[in-house]
């Protein structure tokens, strides 16, 4: 691995709810309230936070919109996940 700066979360393992996105750090996860929110970075996609986590539930909020976060993320080469299976749990869940 090594491209990302994440700690202990795979990048296949995001599990993003959702199309909401917010363009600064959430001041409370709106799923289960905890105000602790991270930036996550992957190197190589965006410089900067690219999404936030929660640091209790461990959910993924957009920084940006799906479409955005997709092509910023299309730029890492060794992706470790398959961008298709994104959109199906995208557009399978509630908005
Ligand atoms: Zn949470």
């Amino acid at each position: 691995m090594g491209f990302l700066k994440m700690g202990k979360h795979p990048i296949d393992k995001f599990r993003i709810k959702g199309n909401k996105f917010w363009k600064t750090k959430p001041d409370a996860c709106p799923y289960c309230g905890f105000t602790d929110i991270s930036g996550v970075e992957i190197l190589g996609a965006y410089d900067g936070d690219l999404m936030w986590e929660c640091g209790n539930c461990g959910e993924f909020l957009l920084r940006f919109t799906q479409k955005t976060t997709i092509k910023h993320l299309q730029k890492v080469e060794e992706l470790h996940f398959n961008l298709d299976d994104w959109e199906t749990i995208w557009q399978g869940l509630p908005n």
